[in-house]
């Protein structure tokens, strides 16, 4: 007999499972079929969670943010193992994936391991490890099959020497050297954390610039502290090949130099996780990288009753806009009203340190004739910054010169992904320059940087003052 129900989800990351949890929260029959051995997806098993986690654990055993105080020199533990960072990701992911079952259980939301392929288009198989092959019937369908690593042939990878963005965190040993190629946000990321570690670490990116959706002044400052404490960069270049020399990885980039290292971790692009999906049967075709379009604000795709969300349907691919785009698909398919996701949201790059940007760059100012003025605050200038020994960080503040609106907040440094809210709240909510002028902010914090860059910009803004008859 083939069970029915209301409203069935293909992968439980971010957007399946608040998707999943949304739907039962309506009242509706739900279920999750999820081919990986634990509920969680990429986010808990080997992106967001594991590489927030192995950060942590890097800047609490390094003693990263003290070094401000006790020099480049200071480490908390000294000889720090792939097994002391392991064992904190180990309990940060079993404690994630314990919520997550519970949420499940709680919500009456039924979950399946298994392979999910459509039959048609109110049908799916679900094929379990032991090869048996379970159907189900739904009224409503979310692919939220999130995206695998882009593997090209001519990289070796070994999962000991070279590996991609997923089996990174499952290393053995700690690289003497470290080549990242690709310098997006995770090769950032990770290229910043084994720096944090002081393994000598290259940047191999084909782009002249790093992560160029980013404000530019934020970038050179970010490049600045990053050269200043060793990493190479090479932009503009593109690795053609990586061949082993003496078991160890040798990047070529433009056929020309080469980069040896100890250990090489390709993270250049990831291609959406549809190849098994059987598409064909229920009337959809994924793009060339695996991707599925969808109507912007609803999330349905060609096939109104089959919701797509998350990775799977590119930019931003981020777990916090996925859980976003999960629960208003999940409100679209039961008729609940659920307003589109605002048009300017948080990204948040975990690199030591830290950046996040909300709205418009100064660039993407400048391109559209805006009329604006810029607010700067360093984290130096704020006690707060004194007291945790804080050399580098800063805010910049985008303003409107016609409407005093504010269009954008860019930050780098401590606590950046954390304070980037505030101007989020401030931008969505329409709010002027004049929010931070006239509010009184808690003192000594970082969040004082909003009311230095304000005031920044607010003296740059004030008319000059008349000239003085003598
Ligand atoms: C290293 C790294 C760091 C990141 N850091 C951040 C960050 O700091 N902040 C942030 O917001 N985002 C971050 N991201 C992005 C974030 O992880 C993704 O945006 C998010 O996981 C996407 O969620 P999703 O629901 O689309 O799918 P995923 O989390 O990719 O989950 C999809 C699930 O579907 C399952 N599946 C696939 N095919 C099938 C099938 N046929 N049948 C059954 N199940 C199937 C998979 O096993 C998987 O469990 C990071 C990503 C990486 C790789």
């Amino acid at each position: 007999m083939v069970k029915s129900y209301e409203f069935i989800v293909i992968g439980s990351g971010p957007a399946g499972r608040r998707a999943a949890i949304q739907a039962a929260k309506l009242g509706h029959s739900v279920l999750v079929v999820e081919k990986g051995r634990r509920v969680g997806g990429v986010s808990v098993h080997s992106g967001t969670i594991p590489s927030k986690t192995l950060r942590e654990t890097v800047l609490n055993l390094t003693g990263w943010r003290e070094r401000g105080f006790y020099g480049r020199a200071y480490r908390v533990k000294d000889k720090i193992t792939a097994a002391d960072l392991m064992m904190r990701l180990h309990k940060t992911l079993d404690h994630e994936v314990d919520v997550l079952e519970h949420q499940f259980a709680r919500n009456s939301v039924d979950t399946l391991r298994g392979m999910a392929r459509f039959v048609d288009t109110h049908r799916i198989e679900v094929t379990a490890e032991t090869g048996e092959v379970h159907t189900f019937s739904g009224n409503n369908f979310l692919i939220a099959v999130g995206t695998h690593p882009f593997r090209p042939e001519n990289v070796p990878f070994d999962g000991e020497n070279v590996y991609d963005s997923d089996d990174i965190i499952n290393m053995t040993r700690l690289p003497r050297s470290l080549t990242v190629v690709g310098a997006g946000v995770i090769g950032v990321e990770y290229a910043t954390i084994f720096s944090a570690l002081d393994v000598p670490v290259t940047l191999v990116e084909p782009r002249r610039n790093l992560l160029d959706f980013v404000d530019r002044e934020i970038i050179e400052e970010f490049t600045h502290i990053l050269r200043d404490r060793g990493v190479t960069l090479r932009l503009g270049c593109t690795v053609t090949d990586v061949e082993m020399v003496d078991g160890r990885p040798v990047a070529v980039l433009d056929g020309m130099r080469r980069v040896r290292s100890d250990m090489l971790l390709y993270a250049a692009g990831r291609t959406g996780a549809t190849s098994a999906l059987n598409l064909e049967a229920c009337g959809l075709v994924a793009d060339a990288r695996g991707r599925l379009a969808v109507e912007p604000n609803t999330y349905q795709t060609a096939v109104p009753h089959i919701y797509a969300a998350g990775d799977v349907i590119g930019f931003p691919s981020l777990a916090s806009t996925s859980m976003e785009q999960g629960r208003i698909a999940a409100c679209h398919a039961f008729h609940v009203p659920a307003p589109p996701a605002p048009d300017y949201f948080p990204y948040g790059i975990y690199a030591v340190p830290e950046l996040s940007t909300v709205g418009m760059s100064e660039q993407e100012v400048q391109g559209r004739g805006i009329p604006y003025e810029c607010g700067i605050a360093r984290f130096r200038e704020t006690s707060r910054g004194h007291i945790m020994g804080l050399d580098d960080g800063m805010m910049k503040m985008i303003i409107s010169l016609k409407t005093r609106r504010l269009l954008g907040v860019h930050i780098v440094g401590e606590g950046a992904t954390e304070l980037i809210h505030i101007g989020q709240a401030v931008m969505n909510l329409k709010g002027t320059l004049d929010y931070f002028i006239e509010n009184t902010f808690n003192y000594p914090t970082l969040a004082e940087a909003y009311k230095i860059a304000a005031l920044d910009a607010w003296n740059r803004m004030m008319p000059a003052p008349a000239p003085v008859s003598t």
